[in-house]
Parts: C-alpha cells; structure tokens; sequence
C-alpha cells in the first residue's frame, strides 16, 4: 500500500490508489482539475497543434504516403480552403512539378541502369602439343 501523500491541487492529504501508487498526483476529487490544468499547459505549450492536426486530418495528408498517386490523394480544396486560393494552387503547381520531375528522374534512372554483363564465353582449342589457341 503506498503511503498518504498531500494533493497537488488541494494539499490535503490522501491515500494513492494501490496501482497508481507514486504516479498519483493528485486526490480523487481534485484528478479531473489536475488533468484540466496539464491540458492547460501542453495547449499554451502547443498553441496550435490542435488546429494543424485537424487541418492535416481535413486535407487528408497524414494518407498521402500510402496512395498510388500523393498528390491526386491530397484534397487541394481543403489546403486552398486553409491557406488561400493564390498560395494553395502555388503549393499545389509546385507539388504537381516536383512530383513530375521525381517520376520522369525514376524513368530515367530505370532506362539507364547499367546492364549487368552477361556470362564470358571464351572459344579455344587446344593442339596436339596442349598448347591453347583461343579462337
Ligand atoms: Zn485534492
């Protein structure tokens, strides 16, 4: 049984739950206000993560890696939406470039490979004294 230990909220002294032992912060009646005020700070801490992940969420990005074409994936509408329609169809044309560009490079890397060698054959006949003439 883990000892009584004063609440980070209240200060009044209580009994941690068995299982959470040390970890427990804080009493039961005061464990919703010290979750409220850890959400508190990681949001001042992050101040914009919620909206980006909801963004990221609404424009479908987090999906892009996985389909057989990224950027038809991605819901331009949603990024033009966030951004603004000049700097969406920006980001947009850039996208569809530098996409265009990687897959002429791969074709052309695929066209140029090198070709392995393929076996040496080499023709000789040895004479009557064992001496080899290659042919
Ligand atoms: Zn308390």
């Amino acid at each position: 049984m883990p000892r009584k230990k004063p609440c980070k909220i209240c200060r009044r002294w209580f009994q941690p739950h068995p299982r959470a032992g040390s970890r427990q912060k804080a009493c039961e009646d005061c464990q919703a206000e010290r979750h409220r005020r850890a959400c508190a700070r990681w949001h001042e801490a992050n101040p914009h993560d919620d909206k980006k992940r909801r963004l990221r969420a609404a424009a479908k990005l987090d999906d892009v890696a996985e389909a057989d074409d990224p950027i038809e994936a991605v819901l331009w509408s949603v990024v033009e939406q966030a951004i603004g329609p000049a700097h969406g169809t920006m980001i947009e044309g850039i996208a569809r470039l530098l996409a265009g560009t990687a897959a002429s490079q791969l074709d052309l890397q695929a066209y140029e490979a090198p070709r392995v060698p393929g076996p040496v054959v080499f023709h000789a006949e040895a004479d009557d004294r064992g001496r080899v003439r290659h042919l």
